[in-house]
């Protein structure tokens, strides 16, 4: 039995990877400052002796005795983002420090969970892992996009002056249950607009891309990653190489949902990238040929269930 540390563990994807490490057989302790994530999203983990949930803040330095450690405290919808943008950089930079130096402290392996975002705007199509971005340093997606790359930095140097095990995944738009309903992001707005029978918000004309995926696979990608040789530190993307627009994504939720909902057309916000989609090669040859199983149609299908139910709260 690992002990194994998640931070961000009461949010969206955090709370799908307490559960699976869980029911794997581990002791998993949650660490939360509960911005974005709720008690709601790990209540039914709380009965389980071997899970721990402390609310915590990862720009505060933390101590504890681990295995294993999976980061993931960020927000990472830009609404909550940009709400507020330092703390969003301080969570990101002083957050990773604080768990490199636990984890440099105590020899345990460390994931962090960045983004494609480190991608920005991307002149690569589709984005591999040597592509160097195409980012807005000082735009308004700069504190997380910035703070992402600031965070892959500090672990690569951590490993190579400190020796500290460390993994980068590259996270790629991720949807599924528990996303907060008013999160902002396009699928969990698509889905609440559609079943409250509201206008469905596209930004721009619908025109940009994104490839989703669905929780499942990237919480199979992290474990298989964290498991890989320590030689390999990554950074390795972890997505849905499934390339839709917002339009195609908006008939879609229509379609499965049977909404009546009409689309309203909403100014496009600054810097939003226009087309994104990863080339998962090199998960599929590191990761022990791992692809996502679970199409988009069968994800919205789980996901359009879930906001049922908690609409209904
Ligand atoms: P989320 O907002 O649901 O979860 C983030 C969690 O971190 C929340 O529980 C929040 O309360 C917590 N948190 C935020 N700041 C904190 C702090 N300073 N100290 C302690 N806890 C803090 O988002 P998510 O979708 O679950 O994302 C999880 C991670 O994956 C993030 O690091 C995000 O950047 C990364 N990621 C997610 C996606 C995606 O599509 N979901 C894509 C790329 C990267
Ligand atoms: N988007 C949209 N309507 C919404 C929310 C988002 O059209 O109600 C668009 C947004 O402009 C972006 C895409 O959907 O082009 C994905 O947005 P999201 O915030 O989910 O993720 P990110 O931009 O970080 O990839």
């Amino acid at each position: 039995m690992k002990k194994i540390l998640v931070t961000g563990g009461a949010g969206f994807v955090g709370s799908h990877l307490c559960e699976r490490l869980l029911n794997d057989g581990n002791e998993v302790i949650c660490l939360d400052n509960y911005f974005t994530g709720s008690k709601e999203n790990i209540v039914h983990l709380l009965k389980n002796p071997y899970f721990e949930a402390i609310r915590h803040d990862i720009t505060m330095p933390f101590f504890i005795e681990v295995d294993e450690i999976y980061n993931l405290a960020c927000p990472a919808s830009p609404v909550h983002y940009q709400f507020n943008p330092i703390k969003t950089i301080k969570t990101s930079v002083m957050g990773s420090i604080n768990m490199l130096g636990l984890a440099k402290r105590i020899k345990a392996k460390i994931l962090h969970a960045s983004t494609s975002e480190v991608y920005g705007d991307p002149e690569v199509h589709p984005q591999v892992e040597s592509y160097w971005g195409n980012v807005n340093p000082i735009g308004s997606r700069s504190c997380y996009d910035e703070g992402k790359r600031c965070a892959e930095s500090l672990f690569v140097n951590y490993h190579l002056q400190n020796d500290v095990n460390i993994k980068i995944i590259r996270i790629f738009n991720t949807y599924g249950p528990r996303m907060h309903p008013n999160d902002g992001r396009v699928v969990s707005n698509f889905i609440v607009q559609a079943l409250k029978g509201e206008d469905i918000t596209i930004f721009g004309d619908g025109k940009q891309t994104r490839s989703f995926q669905y929780v499942d696979d990237l919480v199979e990608g992290m474990i298989r990653m964290m498991n890989t040789d320590d030689s390999f530190i990554g950074p390795v993307n972890i997505g849905n190489p499934g390339e839709f627009n917002m339009l195609e994504l908006a008939n879609k939720v229509l379609e499965l949902t049977g909404s009546k909902s009409k689309l309203t057309f909403l100014p496009l916000p600054d810097d939003d990238p226009v087309k994104r989609k990863p080339d998962i090669s090199l998960a599929k040859k590191m990761l022990n040929n791992w692809s996502p199983v679970i199409p988009l149609e069968e994800g919205l299908i789980k996901t359009i269930d879930y906001f049922k139910e908690n609409l209904k709260k």
